[in-house]
């Protein structure tokens, strides 16, 4: 596991609440296998690919690991706080663990891309997929590497960071509106 010497930890997150399951049907070829990425963690030893940190502007998760920082919903690009996430990615489905979560080339964010839209994304339009087909952990437990509470958001179908009173800004107006299952997403 590599030394990150800025990481933070966010413990601030709403205690009780359990995420519903829901059933969402999802179907598309995995057509990416990447050796890249360094993780040995996650979905059956998946490896992940890192980058990927929370936006304490409007609570996404988005991929960090370009020179600019796509385009937030809050204004200008992401900001980057906590954890350096490290995301399994095309590995198979289980009963814990949900394929089909896309980058946005657009935004930067991470969304789920198993629905026939694209969701909303903060440039306008829907989200744009590329890259990896990541597969999110949930409904597991949390560990010192693994954090909990990240959903999906049924309006601009992003993952974002539910542990919070308040719910980010959602592009499609007003704050991210949770469903679905907990994610429990791996990080360093
Ligand atoms: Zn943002
Ligand atoms: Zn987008
Ligand atoms: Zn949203």
């Amino acid at each position: 596991m590599g030394f990150e010497p800025d990481r933070r930890v966010f413990l601030t997150r709403a205690l009780g609440a359990t995420a519903g399951l829901a059933a969402v049907a999802v179907a598309t070829g995995v057509t990416e296998a990447h050796a890249a990425g360094t993780g040995a963690k996650g979905v059956n030893g998946a490896t992940g690919q890192r980058n990927w940190r929370f936006c304490p502007k409007c609570y996404v998760m988005f991929y960090y690991g370009y020179p600019d920082n796509g385009r937030c919903a809050a204004g200008d690009a992401h900001g980057m706080a906590g954890y350096d996430f490290d995301v399994p990615h095309d590995v198979p489905e289980n009963a814990n663990a949900q394929a089909n979560w896309r980058f946005c080339t657009r935004c930067y964010g991470m969304f789920f891309f198993g629905y026939p839209s694209g969701g909303w994304c903060p440039v306008g339009g829907s989200h744009s997929a590329a890259g990896y087909n990541f597969v999110l952990p949930h409904d597991v437990v949390e560990t010192p590497n693994a954090q909990a509470y990240w959903r999906f958001c049924t309006n601009c179908y992003a993952l974002f960071f539910w542990g919070y009173p308040e719910k980010g800004r959602c592009p499609a107006g007003g704050g991210h509106n949770a469903a679905g299952f907990n994610f429990v997403i791996p990080h360093y």
